[in-house]
């Protein structure tokens, strides 16, 4: 499968509680450029990346775009988000995780970093890689991403002696 990445993206972000406000720091500061794609966030943090779009838009007289908003992290958005990057739904993934601190829902995140490599998906898992990736002459424009084939494992044979 090799979808065409365009160039209006759909990004997703996610933020662990103690990286939220790194996060919308990051999306105050790039609200023009995100506002021109398709947004879509887990529970919590996609309510504040609203917010915070809105915000810089009424403060500059433009239209504020819409975020979808998933269930919230731990209530199974990070699982609604690998199912939509298993789908080919998501371009991009902006995930502020926290290292410090266990999350109730570690098996998630950790099940939705695997898929996110597993499709190719470009992650920034920190404001410098969001930084670059956002700064990225690729973000601007269509992208062909290499998917790697999986069809010698779909078709694998099993021994069923
Ligand atoms: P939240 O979830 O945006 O609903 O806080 C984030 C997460 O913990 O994965």
């Amino acid at each position: 499968m090799t979808e065409i990445m365009k160039k209006k993206k759909r990004i997703a972000l996610v933020a662990h509680d103690n990286r939220k406000k790194d996060m919308m720091e990051w999306v105050a500061y790039n609200w023009n450029e995100l506002a021109q794609h398709s947004l879509v966030g887990t529970g919590t943090t996609g309510k504040l990346v609203e917010e915070t779009i809105k915000q810089k838009c009424v403060e500059n007289d433009a239209v504020p775009p819409e975020v979808t908003r998933l269930k919230s992290g731990p209530l199974g958005g990070d699982q609604q988000l690998g199912s939509m990057i298993c789908e080919g739904l998501i371009d991009m993934v902006i995930f502020f995780w926290d290292p410090m601190q266990p999350q109730p829902h570690d098996v998630d995140v950790k099940a939705l970093l695997r898929i996110s490599v597993l499709y190719n998906i470009p992650t920034a898992s920190n404001r410098s890689t969001a930084d670059f990736l956002i700064s990225s002459e690729l973000f601007h424009k269509e992208y062909k991403p290499r998917i790697k084939d999986y069809s010698g494992y779909i078709t694998r044979s099993i021994d069923m002696e």
